[in-house]
C-alpha cells in the first residue's frame, strides 16, 4: 500500500530544493557548459573578447561579431599569483583578475583573443599596464572620463568608442556597420530588460529569491557565449518562478547590498546575511541593479555610437565624480524593494567606494531613516566571524 504523506512534509523530505521558488541547478552546471561552448565557438572561428568592467562597450564587441566575456576575478585562490607582481595593499578584485590572467588558471582568459580594460580606478589602470608588459594577451585600454552625464565626457567617451571601433575593425578584419551596432544595441537592451524582470521579482512581499540564488543565476549566465540564448534562459527563469515557495516570510528582514561588485567566490557577505535569517533582496552593484535600467532608445536615428556614449556616461559607479545618480538609485531601490536596512560593501583598498560610503550613509540614515552598515573586507575568510558578529548586531537593530 502506498504510504500517505501530508504534501508539505513530503516536500520537506524531498529536500530544500522543493521549497524554493526557483531551481538553480541548471545554472550550477553552466560553468562547464559555458567553457565547452566557448571552445566549440572558437574552433569554428568565433572571436572572444574579455572585459573587466560595466563601462566596456559590449555592443561594439557584438557588432564586431565577437563574444564578450566578463573576466573580473572573484576568487581568493588567484591572489598569491598576483602578489608576486602587485602590492598586497590593493583591491582583491584587481589582484584576483590579474592573478587569474598571469597564472593561466582562468579558461575564459585563456580563450580570449584580446582583453579590453578601462582607466576606471588607479588599481585597475596600473594593473593593465603590468598585464600588457607581460605580453600574454593583447590588452587594449580605454580612457574613461569621470564626470558623469556631461557633454564633455560624452564627447570624450564617443571618441574612445570610435577608437575602439577602428581597432576591432582592423584587428578582426570586419566592418562594424551602423546596422550591426543597432542589432547589438537591441540584444543588449533585451538582456537588461529580462535581467530587470528577474531582479524585480524580489519587490514582492515575501521575497521570492534569496540573494545567493540570484547571484548564482546572474553570475553564471554572464559567461554564456550566446547572448540570445542567455536572454531566453533568464526570461524562462523569471516566468517560471514558483510563487508558492518564497525565500522568506513577511517577517524576514529585507536588506539592500550596495557597493563593490560580488561574484561566486567573493559572496561571503551575502552568505553571512542569509545565514543570519535575513535576505539580500537586491544589490546595487555591477552584476546587480547598477545598470539594468539603462536602455538605449532603438528608434532614435542619431549615430548609434553617440547613443552608446550617452548611456555609458550614466553608469553610477563610484569612479564618477560627483556620483549623485547612485544615491538616487539607492533611494529608489529602498522604496521599490521595501528595504529594512542597507549594507555598503567596500573591497579593501578601493578608495572610491570607501570614500563614497559617507554620502551613502547620509542618504540612507538621514534621508531614508534606515539602519546602515559599512563593511570593508577582502576575499579571505579570516574575518568571517568578526563580520558575522557585526552583521548580527546590525540585524538586531532593525525592528
Ligand atoms: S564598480 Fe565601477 S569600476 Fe567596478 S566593474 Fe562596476 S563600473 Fe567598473
Ligand atoms: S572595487 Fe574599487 S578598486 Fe576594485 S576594481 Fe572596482 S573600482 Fe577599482
Amino acid at each position: 500500500m502506498e504510504k500517505f504523506m501530508i504534501p508539505a512534509a513530503e516536500k520537506i523530505l524531498k529536500g530544500d530544493k522543493m521549497l524554493k521558488s526557483i531551481d538553480t541547478d541548471v545554472f550550477e552546471s553552466l560553468r562547464t557548459k559555458n567553457v565547452d561552448a566557448l571552445i566549440a565557438a572558437k574552433n569554428s572561428g568565433s572571436r572572444i573578447i574579455g572585459m573587466y568592467c560595466a563601462y566596456c562597450p559590449r555592443e561594439l564587441i557584438l557588432a564586431a561579431g565577437a563574444i564578450p566575456i566578463g573576466l573580473c576575478g572573484t576568487v581568493e585562490s588567484a591572489i598569491p599569483d598576483a602578489e608576486k607582481d602587485l602590492p598586497r595593499n590593493l583591491c582583491p578584485m584587481v589582484k584576483s583578475s590579474y592573478g587569474l590572467a598571469v597564472s593561466d588558471k582562468c579558461p575564459y582568459f585563456a580563450l580570449s583573443d584580446m582583453v579590453i580594460g578601462e582607466t576606471t580606478c588607479d588599481g585597475k589602470k596600473k594593473m593593465f599596464e603590468i598585464m600588457e608588459s607581460k605580453n600574454i594577451k593583447d590588452v587594449y585600454v580605454m580612457h574613461l572620463p569621470q564626470m558623469p552625464d556631461n557633454n564633455v565626457s560624452v564627447d570624450l567617451w564617443l571618441s574612445e568608442l570610435r577608437r575602439l571601433k577602428d581597432y576591432l575593425g582592423k584587428k578582426f578584419h570586419v566592418q562594424i556597420t551602423d546596422a550591426k551596432l543597432r542589432e547589438a544595441i537591441h540584444i543588449t537592451n533585451e538582456e537588461k530588460r529580462v535581467l530587470q524582470k528577474l531582479l524585480d521579482l524580489n519587490q514582492q512581499q515575501p521575497v521570492l529569491i534569496s540573494g545567493m540564488d540570484m547571484l548564482k543565476i546572474t553570475y553564471r549566465i554572464g559567461f554564456h557565449p550566446d547572448r540570445k540564448e542567455a536572454i531566453r534562459l533568464i526570461e524562462q527563469v523569471a516566468d517560471g518562478v514558483n510563487r508558492a515557495f518564497p525565500a522568506g516570510d513577511l517577517k524576514t528582514k529585507r536588506i539592500l547590498l550596495t557597493g563593490t561588485p560580488v561574484g561566486i567566490g567573493s559572496e561571503k557577505v551575502i552568505k553571512l546575511v542569509e545565514e543570519s535569517n535575513a535576505l539580500i533582496v537586491a544589490q546595487e552593484n555591477c552584476g546587480g541593479y547598477k545598470n539594468v535600467g539603462l536602455h538605449i532608445d532603438e528608434n532614435d536615428p542619431i549615430d548609434p555610437l553617440l547613443l552608446m556614449a550617452r548611456k555609458y556616461m550614466k553608469i553610477p559607479c563610484s569612479v564618477m565624480s560627483p556620483n549623485n545618480d547612485r544615491i538616487d538609485l539607492i533611494k529608489k531601490m529602498i522604496r521599490d524593494f521595501h528595504i529594512d536596512g542597507v549594507i555598503d560593501l567596500t573591497w579593501q583598498a578601493c578608495h572610491t567606494y570607501n570614500l563614497e560610503s559617507y554620502m551613502v550613509a547620509k542618504a540612507v540614515k538621514d534621508d531614508m531613516g534606515l539602519p546602515f552598515l559599512h563593511l570593508e573586507t577582502d576575499y579571505s575568510q579570516s574575518d568571517v566571524e568578526t563580520l558575522r558578529v557585526r552583521i548580527e548586531a546590525f540585524l538586531e537593530m532593525i525592528n
